[in-house]
This record gives structure tokens, sequence and C-alpha cells, in this order.
């Protein structure tokens, strides 16, 4: 497999899966001290003018500053956008996009360089995209995988949604820096690295069962960093120069596989979905939502012990639950999304529908899972590792591995493993184990001890 250097702003056109790929990343900076290449790169990289250096209080310390002053040794004229401005901390929404939006349209900004991780490097991507400026990041935080990827994540009316936009040119992750960061970040890092074992598993099985796209080569460009962080879990928990090296190479090359899948699927399955759902119910409650990274790592265990029965249902029974499951009217469906959903029902309601079936096409679909039962198995059986070996992966790294340790309550728990399939139309575990009749009757067992 190659290096990170030589995926980075490569072409593919003879993939074995048909489409070409290209990455538009140029240049990513992993080395201890790369901070300090910031200028250089933006020389090569982005366009002659002022550059609008994005930050917030903590990025801004940690080392926004310091590469706004090297900017300007190096004699470009830099301006600074503070996100926290309006809220503290920072919402990545509509309304945070469109504030720095216009301060690149008034600072003439040829360029955008984002300081910081999760919500400046969504809000700085939807941004710079918005008004057509290249962007270069400097992440300041190990605490996900989003860095390179072509999708940002934005809350807008209280609905978790992803966007499409332009990935940056550059990055900078320098392990002097990440290793600042709070080690909680570090962990959900290392967390939403690890829900690949899940998200693939997911991918797999939308493509055996349905002909889903699939990518081998995108599902191959994360797997032996995902390993290599594991081997380094305790370089990680100490929050060592070199663990976060390594971390950062495993999460860029996640953010990669996305960019050459088109979409999030090599990392994102119903882990994520259940941990969308978390911060929906935590913006109901009032309750601060956890770090993004550290949910992914606890809901993977979710999925990992549904895969396990799974692998474990016999086809006597598998035919038993498929013919016993009720089926349920149009009409009743759509109120019991009424119920759960309340106010965002009518945001979520076409990505369920998309989901439901009754009639001919619920008999033909039940048809179609037992015939290709085989293929699905084998593709879970290929992939798929036991749920404790990835909760003692996730401790040994200094990561979340318990629901409650994030503040999330059991019922919040349980309506997020129930429901969480229905807020995408991404076909997941949590879709087939619905499908299969067997989502409740599972529920007390794979959820104890999450
Ligand atoms: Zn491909
Ligand atoms: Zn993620």
């Amino acid at each position: 497999m190659e290096s990170l250097e030589d995926l980075l702003g490569k072409t593919v056109d003879n993939c074995p899966c048909g489409r070409p790929h290209r990455i538009p990343t140029r240049e990513a900076h992993l080395q201890p001290g790369s901070l300090q290449r910031l200028p250089e790169m933006a020389e090569r990289l982005l366009a002659p003018g002022t550059l609008l250096c994005v930050a917030d209080t903590n990025t801004w310390a940690a080392a926004g500053e310091r590469a706004a002053e090297m900017l300007r040794e190096n004699g470009k004229t830099v301006d600074v956008h503070f996100v926290d401005r309006r809220t503290q901390p920072a919402h990545a929404d509509r309304e945070t996009v469109d504030t720095l939006a216009a301060a690149i349209r008034r600072t003439r900004a040829a360029a955008v360089v984002a300081v910081g991780s999760g919500t400046i490097n969504d809000v700085a991507k939807s941004a710079a995209t918005l008004v057509e400026r290249p962007l270069v990041t400097v992440a300041t935080a190990a605490s996900m995988n989003g860095y390179p990827s072509a999708i940002s994540a934005l809350t807008v009316d209280g609905v978790k949604t992803t966007e499409p936009c332009r990935p940056p040119v550059g990055i900078v992750a320098d392990p002097e820096i990440l290793a600042t960061a709070p080690g909680r970040m570090t962990g959900a890092g290392f967390g939403d690295l690890l829900s690949k074992n899940a998200s693939t598993a997911d991918w797999m099985v939308s493509h055996a069962l349905d002909g889903e796209y699939y990518c081998s080569f995108s599902a191959a460009v994360a797997e032996e960093a995902v390993n290599r962080c594991i081997e380094n879990a305790g370089a990680i928990r100490e929050n060592r120069v070199e663990g976060l090296g390594i971390l950062a190479e495993g999460l860029l090359r996640s953010g990669v596989s996305m960019v050459i899948a088109g979409s999030s699927a090599p990392a994102s399955g119903g882990e994520h979905l259940i941990s969308h759902l978390w911060d929906m119910t935590a913006h109901w409650s009032g309750r601060k939502p956890a770090l993004h990274g550290e949910q992914t790592g606890v809901t993977t265990l979710i999925s990992l012990k549904l895969y396990e029965k799974i692998l474990a249902l016999d086809a006597a029974t598998l035919r038993k639950r498929l013919r016993e499951r009720p089926a349920e009217s149009p009409a009743a469906f759509t109120n019991r999304m009424r119920d759960l959903f309340r106010d965002i029902a009518e945001s979520i309601l076409p990505f369920a529908r998309q989901k439901y079936l009754d009639g001919p096409a619920l008999q033909e679909r039940r048809k179609r899972i037992l015939a290709r039962w085989e293929k699905v198995r084998r593709a879970v059986a290929s992939v798929a590792i036991p749920a404790e070996t990835s909760r003692a992966h996730l401790e040994s790294a200094g990561a979340v591995s318990r629901a409650a340790d994030l503040g999330i309550s059991h019922a919040e728990l349980v309506f997020a493993y129930r429901n969480a399939r229905w807020i995408r139309n991404r076909y997941t575990v949590l879709d087939l184990v619905d499908e299969l009749g067997v989502l409740e009757e599972w529920q007390e067992e794979v959820l104890a001890g999450v």
C-alpha cells in the first residue's frame, strides 16, 4: 500500500472498482515541528494575497498565534477570524459558516488557513467552498478523521447533516501540537478510527446484499494504519509525540479513504448513526454532547456485538424470524416516526421512507436476504472483530468505552439503538438486524455493558 505522501494529489484511473479516483489534498506534514513548514507550503499551494487565519480562543493559543506570526514573518498579510465570537464554544452550524464566508469576502482573502479540529475544520471547509477559496488546515487535535474529507458535518435546525465540500489543499498535523490537546480529544481520535471495524463490515454487507458500490482500494488505504495505532495504543494513551504522529497518519488515511470512495461509507456506518442521534438527543435535552470520536468508539461495540450475533444465527432461526416479523401500514409507520422524532420528524421522514417496505416489496426483500445470506455472512466474517477485542483496544488507548462515561442515559442509549437507522438512507447493521426482526429481542444482551 502506498505511503500517505504517495496517495496525496494522486489520480487513479484503473481501480478495480471501475471508478476513477482523485485526491485533491496535495500535501500533509506530520513530522514533529512541521508547523514551521506552513509558510513554504502556503507559498507553494496558495494564491498570493491576504490569508484569513480562522481559529477559536483555544486553538489560537495552541497554534494559531504562532502560525499567523510565521506567515507574517514570511511576508504574508494575515487577517484573523475567531469563530467563537458569537457562542462559546462555537457551533458547526449554518450561521457560523455564513459569518466566516462574509469575513472572507470582507477581508478579500485569497485563501483560508484553518487552525483547529472538528468544528473549525467543518466550518472552514464549508465557508471556503462557498466563496471558492483554497484552504490549508493546521490540525490542533488528533480527535477525528475529517481533515482531508470532502464532506463537512453541520447541525441545521437541530438535525445533524453533512454537505459536500472541497478538501483542504494542504494539511499540517504537527504531533508536538497534537500532544498538547486534552487527552480526551486524542482518545476520541482513536475511537473514531477504531469504528472502521464496524463501518467496513456495514459497507461490505450492503455490497453483498444490495450490490452497493464498494472499492477495495479505499477500504485498504486505512487498514494497516489502524493496526499500527492499535499496536501503539500505549504511546497514544500517554499523549506522546510519536503516538500522536501514528494516530494522525491513521486519521488522515481514514479521511483519504472517504475521498476515494466518494462518500463516508468506509468510515461511517451504523455506529456513526447512533452517535449522530445522540448529538440530536443531547440538543433536545440541553445536555452537553460528548466528543464525536468518543461516541463512535463506544457505539462501535454495539455494531460489533450485533455482528457476533448475526454470525451465530442459524438458517432455521433466520427463516423463522423473517417470516414472523409483522408488517406495518404506511400510515402507522409515518405516525410512529412522528412520535419518535417529534420536531425533527419532517426532516427525518424522507430518509426513513426510503427504508420502509410493505406488501410485495417486503416479500421480495425477505427472499433476497435469504438468497444472499451466505454472501452476507462471509462479508461479515472477513472483517468484523469481537466487540470485547475492540473494547480492550479502546481501554489500552485510554479512550472511553462505556456510554455512561459520556453522560448518556440508558434511555438515550436504547432510543438511539432502536431508531438511529431511520436518520440516514445508508444501509447498516442496524437495518439488517431490524429487517431480520431481532433488533428488540437482542437489545438487552447487546446493550449490556455498553
Ligand atoms: Zn476504487
Ligand atoms: Zn467519525
